[in-house]
């Protein structure tokens, strides 16, 4: 259902009236997880300022340990919707467990399945029957045929809503956090209608690489790129040291001009 052979032309997914494919160029940022309504405001207004059309937030963090900040949860929903008044961004945020689809998709425009979650197939079926977007994440050590077929979880539910999002593979080097496989994105792109985005903030866990890497995804020809932001980056509960602060929006958002107008 996901490929190129079921479809040929590339497909647009709506997310709240903003389209993510083909013909434009999509940039989602906020901060890793929401962690009060005064960050996720302040985050959010530099994340419009730089060009983003999707505010993504953390409510439900899946943390590698279980004593790192795990999220609001439901507190964070509110403030998400609060903000998406404020702002008019529609809200891209993370569903961890099944048993939260119906909770989140009642609060959130698109539902994020992290790079954990990848073959969690349970869960790739409950975002399909929830009928919302689905921000499909590649699991860290997933080959793109075992992307796109948790991709075909979703679609066999009838929902072809899925934005496939490359956020980097493990690898044996550990000066990033992962390695962004660009290459993916045009197998996967090839292979598949899906709309391809990248997130090199994942990826590089390292907030000097974001910016060149999300340039390199655009020459590459990623359909958007997503990225970290927080008012405070040395003051955030999650992933700190990969969150642009107010200093590099001002680069992403001219950055962003330009790569408007390469889609
Ligand atoms: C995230 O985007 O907040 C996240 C946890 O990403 P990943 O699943 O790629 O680690």
């Amino acid at each position: 259902l996901v490929s190129r052979e079921a479809r040929e032309s590339r497909s647009v997914v709506e997310v709240g009236g903003v389209a993510i494919g083909p013909d434009t160029f999509t940039l989602i940022a906020g901060p890793c997880a929401v962690e009060t309504p005064e960050q996720t405001s302040a985050a959010a207004r530099l994340a419009k300022a730089a060009g983003a059309s999707l505010l993504r937030a953390g409510a439900f963090k899946p943390r590698s340990s279980p004593y790192g900040f795990r999220g609001l949860r439901t507190e964070a929903l509110r403030i998400l919707a609060e903000v998406r008044a404020e702002t008019g961004m529609p809200v891209v945020t993370e569903v961890v467990d099944s048993r939260d689809v119906e909770l989140v998709a009642g609060w959130a425009d698109m539902l994020q399945v992290g790079t954990r979650n990848m073959q969690n197939f349970g869960l790739l079926e409950a975002v399909g029957d929830s009928g919302k977007p689905v921000l499909l994440k590649r699991g860290m050590s997933a080959t793109v045929e075992e992307w796109l077929l948790a991709a075909e979880y979703i679609a066999l539910r009838g929902n072809t809503g899925i934005v496939l999002c490359e956020r980097g593979i493990r690898t044996f080097e550990p000066a990033t956090r992962n390695t962004l496989d660009l290459s993916a994105v045009l197998v996967a792109q090839a292979r598949s209608h899906l709309p391809v985005v990248v997130d090199p903030s994942h990826a590089a866990g390292r907030r000097e690489l974001v910016l060149p890497l999300a340039r390199a995804a655009v020459a590459a020809g990623a359909d958007g790129v997503m990225i970290d932001i927080h008012p405070d980056p040395a003051a955030a509960l999650c992933d700190g040291p990969q969150a642009l602060g107010e200093p590099e929006v001002s680069g992403l958002a001219g950055a962003m001009r330009d790569w408007a107008t390469l889609a």
